[in-house]
């Protein structure tokens, strides 16, 4: 059975943007509910902590830069097939390949810095809220 939640973060480029309160209100009238919500800052040993399983890829080392560069907003969200229905609001890693409407096609701007991330399955949704909010974090 689908899980009825997802991990998001907005990413440094739409913070420093000013683009975390437009993407909170598509997520919000899409409707996932806000079950738990941060600002925070990574820093580089945690980026990679985070996209571990990108390490042998060739831009890890680029992306550990970038998602450490400044604020981000970290999330957790619920809705029926949350990780799905989440994955269709974002759209595709690179906004070029991204339908019209969609998260990253208004707001990335680049295949790196493509303003959201969202989990890919609900295994992973659990581990991305887990390493952010401490139990007592999500009381909801
Ligand atoms: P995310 O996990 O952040 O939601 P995704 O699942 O769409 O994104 P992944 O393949 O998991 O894409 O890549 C993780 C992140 O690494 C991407 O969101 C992007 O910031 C960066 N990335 C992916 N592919 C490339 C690439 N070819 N060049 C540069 N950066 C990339
Ligand atoms: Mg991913």
């Amino acid at each position: 059975m689908a899980s009825n939640r997802t991990f998001t973060m907005i990413k440094p480029d739409a913070f420093e943007a000013g683009n975390s309160g437009a993407i909170l209100k598509m997520i919000e009238e899409a409707g996932f509910k806000i079950v738990a919500m941060k600002a925070t800052k990574l820093t580089p040993e945690l980026a990679g902590k985070f996209y571990e399983v990108h390490q042998e890829r060739p831009f890890y080392a680029d992306l550990c830069k970038y998602m450490s560069s400044g604020p981000i907003i970290a999330a957790i969200l619920e809705k029926d097939n949350a990780v799905e229905d989440f994955r269709a609001l974002i759209g595709a890693t690179n906004p070029a390949n991204a339908a019209e409407g969609t998260i990253r096609k208004i707001f990335a701007k680049s295949i790196e810095a493509n303003a959201v991330h969202g989990s890919d399955s609900d295994e992973n949704a659990a581990i991305e809220g887990s390493f952010y909010f401490s139990q007592t974090e999500r009381v909801l």
